[in-house]
Protein backbone atom coordinates (compact mmCIF):
# COMPACT_ATOMS: atom_id res chain seq x y z
CA UNK A 1 0.00 0.00 0.00
CA UNK A 2 1.51 3.47 -1.21
CA UNK A 3 2.79 5.79 2.18
CA UNK A 4 -0.12 7.63 3.92
CA UNK A 5 0.27 11.21 2.53
CA UNK A 6 -0.04 14.37 4.79
CA UNK A 7 -3.56 15.34 3.48
CA UNK A 8 -4.57 11.55 4.82
CA UNK A 9 -3.36 12.53 8.30
CA UNK A 10 -4.99 16.15 7.79
CA UNK A 11 -8.66 13.96 7.30
CA UNK A 12 -8.02 12.07 9.87
CA UNK A 13 -7.32 14.86 12.64
CA UNK A 14 -3.50 13.39 12.91
CA UNK A 15 -2.48 16.66 11.62
CA UNK A 16 -4.54 19.39 13.08
CA UNK A 17 -5.90 22.55 10.27
CA UNK A 18 -8.63 25.09 10.47
CA UNK A 19 -11.18 23.55 8.52
CA UNK A 20 -12.63 26.34 6.29
CA UNK A 21 -15.25 24.34 5.08
CA UNK A 22 -16.43 20.76 5.03
CA UNK A 23 -19.79 18.53 3.07
CA UNK A 24 -19.45 15.03 3.99
CA UNK A 25 -16.62 14.23 0.94
CA UNK A 26 -14.38 17.39 0.86
CA UNK A 27 -12.63 19.82 3.17
CA UNK A 28 -10.97 23.05 2.76
CA UNK A 29 -8.06 24.29 4.59
CA UNK A 30 -5.37 27.17 4.59
CA UNK A 31 -2.52 26.14 2.67
CA UNK A 32 0.54 26.30 5.26
CA UNK A 33 2.89 27.98 2.76
CA UNK A 34 0.49 30.70 0.88
CA UNK A 35 1.43 31.59 -2.82
CA UNK A 36 -1.22 34.37 -2.90
CA UNK A 37 -3.07 36.79 -0.65
CA UNK A 38 -5.91 33.72 -0.11
CA UNK A 39 -4.70 30.38 -0.69
CA UNK A 40 -7.09 27.36 0.27
CA UNK A 41 -6.44 23.77 -0.13
CA UNK A 42 -9.73 21.76 -0.91
CA UNK A 43 -9.29 18.03 -0.97
CA UNK A 44 -11.30 15.14 -1.15
CA UNK A 45 -11.82 13.03 2.30
CA UNK A 46 -10.61 9.52 0.45
CA UNK A 47 -7.08 9.03 -0.46
CA UNK A 48 -8.04 7.08 -3.30
CA UNK A 49 -6.77 9.47 -6.08
CA UNK A 50 -4.23 10.39 -6.72
CA UNK A 51 -4.12 13.14 -8.78
CA UNK A 52 -7.25 15.06 -10.89
CA UNK A 53 -6.96 12.87 -14.03
CA UNK A 54 -7.60 9.98 -12.01
CA UNK A 55 -10.85 11.72 -9.84
CA UNK A 56 -12.25 12.69 -13.09
CA UNK A 57 -12.07 9.29 -14.66
CA UNK A 58 -13.59 7.33 -11.56
CA UNK A 59 -15.68 10.24 -9.82
CA UNK A 60 -16.87 13.71 -12.02
CA UNK A 61 -19.47 13.72 -9.18
CA UNK A 62 -16.87 14.27 -6.28
CA UNK A 63 -14.92 16.57 -8.30
CA UNK A 64 -17.93 19.15 -8.86
CA UNK A 65 -18.14 18.66 -5.23
CA UNK A 66 -14.88 20.39 -5.19
CA UNK A 67 -14.75 23.02 -7.55
CA UNK A 68 -18.21 24.12 -5.55
CA UNK A 69 -16.19 24.31 -2.18
CA UNK A 70 -13.84 26.35 -3.80
CA UNK A 71 -16.32 28.53 -5.19
CA UNK A 72 -17.74 29.04 -1.78
CA UNK A 73 -14.45 29.87 0.36
CA UNK A 74 -13.38 32.05 -2.27
CA UNK A 75 -16.87 34.03 -1.80
CA UNK A 76 -16.40 33.67 2.39
CA UNK A 77 -12.43 34.25 2.52
CA UNK A 78 -12.22 37.10 -0.88
CA UNK A 79 -14.46 38.12 -3.62
CA UNK A 80 -15.84 35.45 -5.09
CA UNK A 81 -13.33 35.18 -7.87
CA UNK A 82 -10.18 32.62 -7.72
CA UNK A 83 -7.54 30.63 -9.70
CA UNK A 84 -8.11 26.67 -9.85
CA UNK A 85 -4.84 24.92 -9.93
CA UNK A 86 -4.08 21.22 -9.88
CA UNK A 87 -0.81 20.38 -10.19
CA UNK A 88 -0.62 17.01 -11.85
CA UNK A 89 2.20 15.25 -11.88
CA UNK A 90 5.82 15.67 -10.16
CA UNK A 91 7.12 17.32 -13.20
CA UNK A 92 4.14 19.83 -13.12
CA UNK A 93 5.20 20.28 -9.16
CA UNK A 94 2.99 18.00 -7.31
CA UNK A 95 4.29 16.94 -4.06
CA UNK A 96 1.65 15.52 -2.48
CA UNK A 97 -0.09 12.71 -4.57
CA UNK A 98 -3.76 12.94 -2.58
CA UNK A 99 -5.78 14.99 -5.16
CA UNK A 100 -6.24 18.76 -4.02
CA UNK A 101 -7.59 21.97 -5.62
CA UNK A 102 -5.02 24.71 -4.96
CA UNK A 103 -7.52 27.93 -4.35
CA UNK A 104 -5.67 31.51 -5.20
CA UNK A 105 -7.22 34.63 -4.78
CA UNK A 106 -7.55 38.19 -3.60
CA UNK A 107 -5.82 40.45 -6.33
CA UNK A 108 -4.78 38.40 -8.89
CA UNK A 109 -5.60 40.58 -11.81
CA UNK A 110 -2.48 42.05 -12.45
CA UNK A 111 -0.88 38.32 -11.98
CA UNK A 112 -0.18 36.84 -15.34
CA UNK A 113 -0.07 32.74 -15.45
CA UNK A 114 3.33 31.12 -14.67
CA UNK A 115 4.33 34.97 -13.77
P1 LIG B 1 1.34 20.42 -4.55
O1 LIG B 1 2.72 20.99 -4.69
O2 LIG B 1 0.39 20.82 -5.64
O3 LIG B 1 1.36 18.94 -4.30
O4 LIG B 1 0.73 21.13 -3.26
C1 LIG B 1 0.92 20.69 -1.97
C2 LIG B 1 0.60 21.86 -1.09
O5 LIG B 1 0.37 21.39 0.22
C3 LIG B 1 1.71 22.91 -1.00
O6 LIG B 1 1.22 24.16 -1.47
C4 LIG B 1 2.07 22.94 0.48
O7 LIG B 1 2.34 24.24 0.92
C5 LIG B 1 0.81 22.37 1.12
N1 LIG B 1 0.99 21.71 2.41
C6 LIG B 1 1.88 20.73 2.71
N2 LIG B 1 1.71 20.34 4.00
C7 LIG B 1 0.68 21.08 4.50
C8 LIG B 1 0.02 21.14 5.77
N3 LIG B 1 0.38 20.36 6.81
N4 LIG B 1 -0.98 22.03 5.92
C9 LIG B 1 -1.36 22.83 4.90
N5 LIG B 1 -0.78 22.81 3.68
C10 LIG B 1 0.23 21.96 3.49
Amino acid sequence: MAEETVFAKIVSGEIPVTLLAETERVIAFPDAFPQAPVHILVIPKTSAYQNVTELAASDPGLLAEMVEVANRVASEHADGDFRLVFNNGENAGQTVFHVHAHVLAGGLKEQTLGG
